[in-house]
């Protein structure tokens, strides 16, 4: 869906909240803020007409981007661009557009354009009074803005619930006598009272069963498609988006990792977080080929986000250093370890939870049964590595020279309590330059763009040798190369040119 030559009804550039997470006296004191960078540089377009869902796992900043867009909170920095419609003619027509920048106008002028901007909240249950009728509900906006009124207003209402799939009656009910598929579409009537333009729909159908979910979906659809409306569709679930959306934006910890049509976020190439989320869904997608892919962990807090690209400390396909050849998934055990190693006071920590008896690895303990942590200082130094590489699932041996000398001399540190030696020595063997870069955003096509170091021509060699070695199996790569690691150590810079 290109549409070069349109106008987006809604533009956000480098949209920025972050939250203020400052607590107790010794903050204060020393002036101390701590941002939760909820949602930190967003850019986005929304046309008029289309669907685009956001999609990411719980705790990526959706709700907070769909907030700051329509200025339910305040965005901290960043611009939002409407085109509001303003009808200069007499008689019939289209109406002229006049851009509107959201983050700059009065709270009344705010106000006003609230009844071309609505929101829809996830929860149906809490998101509606219960001390009103079903009517009043849906008939507030109406007031608030100066609608309509008497038998007007009564009339609009039932329309309305008429167009949601309920029936006038319904009008005097309270909300409690409604289920929550009902109740939904009283949100829905609710937001449409005013006739809006756009609705932002945050996850409208997560807390509803699967089968009234494909109901609510189809509503919304046949509303769009009725009076014209653009939506912005959240969702934590890929699988509820796809069928609603023109295009999909992939956001992880407050940034937008990809962003397409829909086709395109749901065929190669993939960012790897969208590959992960596409291999979530139960029944894959039939243009999906890929194996499943299990995330581990959630998302971090973004109180401190990772360096580099934020997904590094969960991707899959993180690069390895130009001086290793690993398999990929020995590459990631390792980095996982180098994490673990980086966030922890306690040796106990990076060995597997050992049996009941003292030895073994782990397997077999029952649900629910009491593991006792190994104290590394009683068991010898071979029993000692076998915990730690079945807690990483480390082969005995790493097939890469280098790479396993590292690794047995800090397990060999990490037996003698020296645990701060052996973080500095993972530290500095194994950097991945998606821990030292942050990625740009790179067009495929048009109308898709990726923010991933795999795409970028810097390190496009590595992610192939990646893709050889994960077609043959095979831990043969060149990895000869002699290209220098950048000129700065510090996280989000840009690559630099060398
Ligand atoms: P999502 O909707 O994707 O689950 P949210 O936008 O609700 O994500 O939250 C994004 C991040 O911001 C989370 O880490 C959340 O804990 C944090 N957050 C949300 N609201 C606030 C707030 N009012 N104050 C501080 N942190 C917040
Ligand atoms: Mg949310």
């Amino acid at each position: 869906m290109t549409r070069p030559n349109e106008t987006p009804l809604l533009r956000a550039e480098n949209l920025e909240k972050y939250y203020d997470s400052s607590s107790g006296v010794i903050d204060s004191i020393l002036g101390r803020t701590q941002w939760v960078k909820a949602v930190d540089g967003v850019d986005l377009e929304l046309y008029e007409g289309e669907t685009l869902g956001v999609v990411g796992e719980s705790g990526c900043g959706k709700s907070t981007l769909g907030q700051t867009l329509l200025r339910l909170i305040e965005p901290t920095d960043g611009s939002v661009y409407y085109q509001e419609a303003v009808d200069r003619r007499e008689g019939p027509g289209q109406p002229d557009r006049e851009e509107v920048d959201l983050t700059e106008i009065s709270s009344s002028r705010l106000r006003d354009l609230r009844t071309d901007l609505q929101y829809i909240f996830q929860d149906p249950f809490s998101s509606l009074n219960p001390r009103l009728t079903v009517g009043d509900i849906i008939g507030e906006p109406l007031d608030i803005h100066d609608i309509a009124s008497g038998q007007e207003r009564t009339e609009r209402i039932y329309d309305l619930l008429e167009t949601v799939g309920l029936n006038a009656s319904h009008a005097h009910r309270y909300p409690h006598e409604f289920s929550g598929g009902q109740r939904q579409r009283i949100g829905i009537a609710r937001a449409l009272a005013v006739d809006p333009e756009i609705i932002i729909c945050d996850e409208p159908v997560s807390a509803l069963d699967v089968s009234v979910q494909a109901q609510i979906l189809n509503l919304l659809e046949d509303l769009q498609e009725e009076f014209g409306l653009s939506y912005i569709f959240i969702a934590h679930d890929l699988s509820v988006v796809e069928h609603i959306s023109d295009r999909i934006a992939v956001m992880y910890l407050g940034e937008f990792a990809e962003v397409g049509t829909t086709e395109e976020i749901f065929s190669p190439p993939y960012h790897p977080y969208t590959e992960a989320l596409l291999s979530a869904i139960p029944e894959p997608d039939p243009l999906w080929e890929g194996d499943q892919i299990l995330l581990p962990g959630t998302v971090p807090s973004p109180l401190n986000p990772p360096s580099g690209c934020r997904f590094h400390t969960r991707c899959p396909r993180i690069i390895q250093p130009e001086e290793y050849d690993l398999e990929q998934d020995v590459w990631r055990s390792i980095v996982d370890f180098k994490l673990r190693l980086q966030e922890t006071e306690n040796v106990e920590s990076v060995t597997a939870i050992a049996e009941e008896n003292g030895s073994g690895n782990g397997a077999g303990l029952e649900e629910g049964e009491d593991a006792e942590r190994i104290d590394p200082t009683t068991i010898s130094g071979s029993e000692f590595d076998d915990l730690v590489r079945s807690e990483f699932d480390l082969p005995d041996t790493v097939s890469d020279r280098e790479a396993e000398l590292v690794l047995s001399q800090t397990i060999d540190e990490l037996h003698a309590g020296n645990i701060e030696d052996a973080r500095q020595r993972m530290n500095s063997a194994f950097v991945s330059p998606c821990e030292k870069f942050s990625p740009d955003r790179i067009p495929m096509g048009d109308t898709h763009e990726i923010s991933c170091l795999l795409y970028d021509e810097e390190f496009a060699d590595r992610g192939e040798r990646r893709d050889r070695r994960l077609g043959t199996g095979t831990g043969t790569g060149t990895g000869t190369g002699s290209r220098g690691s950048g000129s700065s150590d510090e996280p989000g810079d840009a690559i630099a040119d060398d």
